[in-house]
Formats: C-alpha cells, sequence, structure tokens
C-alpha cells in the first residue's frame, strides 16, 4: 500500500488544537485512557475467539505493556488485543464517531478548553488524550486473523498518514514521543503510581519495560529493576469481587468512570451478590445526571456482562427493565454457559433471574433512600421521570414503584413534591379519592379554574406535568385502596355525601333556571362543544372545559399530533358557573350582543386552560370592541 497522507476532519483539528494548547493539570489521564483502550481491544479478542478460535491460533498470554526509552523519550503502550487493520486505523482514529460530533463540539464551545480532558473521555476520543502529552503518536497494529500490519502516525500538523509495517505478532502498539515539558513519563515510579491510580482493576497484567538498559548496568541495580519489572503494576482483582469494605471510595470511582465515560463520578455506588437460585456479583452505580441518550430508543443501554472472567458486552439490556435504563455497572456470573451468544441471552432463564434480582435490589434501595429526603429528591430531579415509566410498564414490581413516584402539589408550593402516601395522609376528612388533574405546565396547573371547587372543599390535587403523566393514568389507577381521580374529566364531586347531594340540587334548581341561556350557549357554540352544563368545579372562574371520563386530555393531543399521528378532533363539554356575576349578565343578554359575549367566553375557557384561541382574529375584535364599549 503506498502511504496515504490525509487531513483530520474539522472537529477533530479543532480538537488537537485544543489539546496541544491546553494548560490542564491532569494531562496524566492519556494513560487512563490508552490502557483503557488496550483493555477493550483483549476483552473483544477474547470474546470473538470464544467462537472463531482461528483468531487465538497464537494462543496468546493476554496482557499489556508499558515500555519506556528514557534516552529516546518515548513510552509505548502495546497489548495483545483485537488489532485494526487499515480501514479501521482510518475509521476509529480519524474521524469522532459521527453520533458524538456535534455533541462534543457543542460541549466544547460550552465548556471550552478547560472541561477537555474530560470530554474526551466522555466523547469516545480518549485516543487523542495522548496528543496532550506527545507531539508525535505512531500506531503499529495487526489485526488478529490477517497477515499484514499497519502504522499509523501523526505529528498533529499535517494531518495523519497511514502505511504498511511490520509488526511480531497481534494487536496494537502505541508509541508516544513525549513532550519536552512530560518528560516525568519516562519514570517508573510516576508510571506505576498512575497504574494504581486509575487502572488498577484492570482484568490483565500491566507490565513495564525500561528499553534502554545501560550496558554497564550495576548488578545491584539490574537485580531491583528485574524484580519490579517481573510484576505487574496492576493487581487485576475485579472490583465487584472484592468485598465492599475493602475498597476504597477512588477505587469505584475510578471504574464508575472506565466504565462509563462519565467524568462526574457516581451518584451512588451500589455492590451485591445474589444468591440461591442464580449465583453472580454485580457493582451497580446511578450516575449524578440523566444524559439526553437515555430518551433515545437507538442508543446503547444496559449492564457489562462477564462470564467467568470473560466480557460478554456493555450493553446487555436484558439485565434491566427499561424504567432503570439508567442504571450503569456490571454484572458478573458464572451460571452462563461461555458460548453464550447475545441473541440466546434474550429468552435466557438465568439472565431472567438476574434481571429479576438487579431489579428487587434497586427497588430496596431507592426504598431506603427515600429515608434521605434530600438525597431521593436529588435522584428524583434527575431519573424520576424515567422510574415512573416502570408503574406502566413493569406490571409485577408497579405497586412498589408507585410509592417511590412524586408529585408537585396544588396545595404545595412550586418545585416541591410528594409521595401518594403523604398525599393520602393530609386527606380532607370525608375525601375518598385522589385528584389529579393533568396539563402541559406547573404554571398552568396552578391557575387552572378546574382546581376552585377541590381547594372549596379543602381538597389537595397532584399536578401530573410530565409528559409520562398522561400515559401513567392508565395503570396508576389506584393507590392504598384509593381511586386516582381526574378534576379536568368527566363529573366530579367534591365533599361528604350530604354536600354533594346538596350541591346536585342547588345545581338542578340552577340548571333550570338557566335552561333558555344553556340552550343558547348550546346552539351558538354547536360546533365546538358537545354540550354545555352547570359546573360543580368552579368557585371564581366563570366556565371551564371539560373532558368527557376517557377522553384523551387537550395536552395529549397536541403531543400525538406532533408526532405525526392522526387524532379526531374530540368536542368537550363547557360548564358554566351559574352563580357567577358574568355568567348572569350574558345570561340577560339577547341577540348579537350575547352571542358575541358566548364567544369570548368560549375563547377564555381555552386560555385559562393553557390552549390556544382557534380564531385568534376573531377574538381579537370581539375584545377589542368589547373594550371599546
Ligand atoms: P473509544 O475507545 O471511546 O471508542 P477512542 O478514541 O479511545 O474512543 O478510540 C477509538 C477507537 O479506536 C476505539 O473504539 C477502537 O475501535 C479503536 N482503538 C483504539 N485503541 C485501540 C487498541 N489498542 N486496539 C484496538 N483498537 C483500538
Amino acid at each position: 500500500m503506498e502511504t496515504k497522507t490525509n487531513q483530520f476532519k474539522a472537529e477533530i483539528a479543532e480538537m488537537l488544537d485544543l489539546v496541544v494548547n491546553s494548560l490542564y493539570s491532569k494531562k496524566e489521564i492519556f494513560l487512563r485512557e490508552l490502557i483503557s483502550n488496550a483493555s477493550d481491544a483483549i476483552d473483544r479478542a477474547k470474546y470473538l475467539g470464544l467462537t472463531q478460535k482461528e483468531l487465538l491460533s497464537d494462543s496468546p498470554e493476554w496482557k499489556i505493556e508499558v515500555a519506556v526509552d528514557s534516552d529516546a523519550k518515548t513510552m509505548m503502550i502495546s497489548d495483545n488485543g483485537i488489532g485494526m487493520d487499515a480501514d479501521e486505523l482510518e475509521k476509529c482514529l480519524g474521524t469522532i464517531a459521527s453520533s458524538g460530533t456535534k455533541a462534543f463540539r457543542k460541549a466544547l464551545k460550552e465548556k471550552g478548553g478547560e472541561a477537555l480532558p474530560e470530554l474526551i473521555g466522555q466523547f469516545g476520543v480518549g485516543f487523542y488524550a495522548a496528543f496532550m502529552v506527545a507531539d508525535k503518536v505512531r500506531v503499529v497494529t495487526k489485526k488478529r486473523g490477517q497477515d499484514a500490519a499497519f502504522m499509523w502516525e501523526s505529528d498533529m500538523s499535517g494531518g495523519y498518514t497511514i502505511s504498511d509495517a511490520e509488526r511480531d505478532g497481534y494487536g496494537t502498539s502505541i508509541m508516544l514521543h513525549l513532550r519536552d515539558d512530560q518528560h516525568e513519563y519516562l519514570d517508573f515510579w510516576r508510571v506505576s503510581e498512575l497504574v494504581k491510580k486509575y487502572s488498577d482493576f484492570i482484568a490483565y497484567p500491566i507490565n513495564y519495560r525500561t528499553v534502554n538498559v545501560p550496558a554497564d548496568e550495576k548488578a545491584d541495580d539490574k537485580k531491583y529493576r528485574e524484580e519490579r519489572e517481573g510484576k505487574p503494576l496492576n493487581t487485576m482483582v475485579a472490583l465487584w469481587k472484592r468485598n465492599k469494605k475493602d475498597v476504597k471510595p477512588e477505587e469505584y470511582e475510578e471504574f464508575y468512570r472506565h466504565l462509563t465515560h462519565d467524568y462526574d463520578g457516581p451518584f451512588e455506588t451500589i455492590p451485591f451478590s445474589g444468591e440461591g437460585a442464580v449465583e453472580f456479583k454485580a457493582l451497580l452505580f446511578i450516575p449524578k445526571k440523566a444524559t439526553m441518550e437515555l430518551f433515545m430508543p437507538q442508543q446503547k443501554r444496559g449492564l457489562s456482562l462477564y462470564v467467568r472472567n470473560v466480557f460478554i458486552g456493555d450493553d446487555i439490556e436484558m439485565l434491566l427493565p427499561n424504567w432503570l435504563r439508567f442504571v450503569k455497572g456490571v454484572v458478573d456470573s458464572s451460571d452462563l454457559p461461555l458460548n453464550v451468544s447475545r441473541e440466546m441471552l434474550q429468552d435466557d432463564a438465568v439472565i431472567a433471574k438476574i434481571k429479576s434480582a438487579v431489579t428487587s435490589k434497586m427497588l430496596s434501595f431507592f426504598e431506603d433512600l427515600k429515608k434521605k429526603p434530600e438525597r431521593y429528591d436529588e435522584f428524583w430531579g434527575a431519573f424520576g421521570t424515567i422510574l415512573k415509566e416502570g408503574v406502566h410498564t413493569d406490571y409485577g414490581n408497579s405497586d412498589r414503584i408507585k410509592k417511590l413516584i412524586k408529585y408537585p402539589t396544588a396545595r404545595g408550593e412550586s418545585g416541591k413534591r410528594i409521595f401518594l402516601e403523604d398525599y393520602v395522609k393530609d386527606m380532607a376528612s370525608g375525601q375518598k379519592d385522589i385528584y389529579y388533574l393533568v396539563s402541559e405546565r406547573e404554571e398552568d396547573a396552578r391557575k387552572a379554574p378546574q382546581l376552585e371547587a377541590a381547594r372549596k372543599h379543602g381538597c389537595d390535587v397532584l399536578l401530573f406535568c410530565d409528559p409520562v403523566d398522561e400515559f401513567l393514568t392508565e395503570s396508576l389507577r389506584e393507590f392504598e385502596g384509593k381511586k386516582l381521580v381526574d378534576v379536568g374529566k368527566g363529573d366530579v364531586s367534591f365533599g361528604t355525601e350530604e354536600e354533594q347531594k346538596a350541591e346536585k340540587e342547588a345545581n338542578e334548581k340552577a340548571a333550570g333556571e338557566l335552561k333558555p341561556f344553556i340552550e343558547a350557549v348550546k346552539k351558538e357554540l354547536e360546533a365546538k362543544v358537545s354540550d354545555v352544563r352547570v359546573s360543580t368545579r368552579l368557585t371564581d372562574s366563570p366556565c371551564c372545559l371539560v373532558a368527557r371520563e376517557n377522553a384523551l386530555s387537550p395536552s395529549m393531543v397536541r403531543m400525538m399530533r406532533a408526532m405525526r399521528e392522526t387524532v379526531p378532533d374530540e368536542k368537550r363539554i363547557l360548564e358554566l358557573n351559574a352563580t357567577h356575576p358574568l355568567v348572569k349578565k350574558i345570561a340577560a343578554l339577547s341577540g348579537a350582543e350575547q352571542s358575541d359575549s358566548i364567544a369570548l367566553l368560549y375563547d377564555a375557557a381555552l386560555i385559562a386552560e393553557g390552549s390556544p384561541v382557534t380564531d385568534g382574529a376573531r377574538f381579537t375584535k370581539l375584545l377589542s370592541d368589547l373594550m371599546l364599549k
């Protein structure tokens, strides 16, 4: 092959420019990133070797080596993992994974160069961290199963070249020519310290080798050097196999970073082991923040799975229910056959049992977390929306999940959320049902006329303002034997039976008196509403719109239309407050004056619930006419 010279894609050039000029003090993370890549490459080789024995024809003894030459000022990180062919070299080291490109540039713009080391890891461009300490990088690699080796080389300035190369054995070596001010990494103790700090749990030995041994090395020095180079720099013990009390929090945090590339560290670390029907070890993490990916169906999710120390995959979805998709971590089980393929995992009984144990563990964890309200709210703020889905999608656990969800209420201050059990505890005397109102925005909900009667009767109302809440109402029909009732739909009545009876009578009387007016409104709004009736839910507002018991709410209709679904227009019911002076006044009008006022009344009901008026021009004209009068 001819030597190919390529320019870096714009976003890489931009990033490299920042890397070179970065004053960031933590340049040392380059070693963690390169060792992490080496470890991944061995994981992949081991996994593919399970089914393609020919890939392991050299019977490899898996290892990573850091070789240092203090004369030439170089450090070489080598592995005997999967290796790369020419195409992969080009694809992996010449571009940022296209999905991440935009997000990466955006984050870079927002956070600036200081945050670069974190961003590098987060966006799967860890390899480029090499340029924080090196002015020239050379990658020599030979892919398992192939004969040819290739070289990738760059000093950043002129892009990179790819050419033919020679390599003994399969795998990848990354040679760094260290910058003049980065020679600290030529020191054994510095390297050893970094490996301990960042990479101790890596499952393969990380060996150190001095390349430029002086010809006249003293016998003592030689002995000392051979001793320290004779054993790996890392302990290699998988963290999830160690006792929690023997692991330092920093070790868990480093492992979390290795696993997730999330440099914020975990919100919580949860090690546990499954015993009984299936034996397994797990190490689970809850991140601090939700990422956009959690809301994109095609994104990777799930836990990493090891079977008898062999890495099977880092996105085994079957290990977690969807509503726990924010949980990260590792499961290691020896109860699965080594030759499992991902397809087989789908219906595997052992996997199903692990999933159920993991789910149960997480539920207990959340139940405990409730005892620390501030921590719980922190967690809820990040992942509440996702957790709620479980009420709807995880039938077997929905009773436990219901106890974990929180809502703002009409009475509570904005930003404060309560559990359903707190709502039940504070119910007004005689209140039988749990009330809620669906709305797109909490501010709109707080002002909604539909809340008035509930307020009058001393009942609080849960505000369902998260898009997922609306779906939830289908499954969240009762809690602790109490029905959940939508105050924006159907017939609702508040208060004791006597109060309801009295109200009903008063209503019937008012309806009788208003009968001609109600008929006039029905006629006037024929095209817009299905019925007009006297309301039991209003005290201060003149009117409101309510849906039939089983109808979709206006916010749901808007959302479905936004998703390009065809939703037939469903006419709603206009409820009038029979004792309101405005209603009385309009009832006393006649002719065009009455028709115009009825049209305005209807528009006012739309505006009050946060819906747009249907004919803005007409509304404005009517309003200005009215104001002129
Ligand atoms: P990430 O590892 O997060 O995907 P990197 O920029 O660190 O991002 O690496 C890009 C890609 O280059 C990797 O996904 C992998 O395919 C390939 N790669 C990097 N280092 C090695 C290695 N030592 N052996 C094999 N492939 C590697």
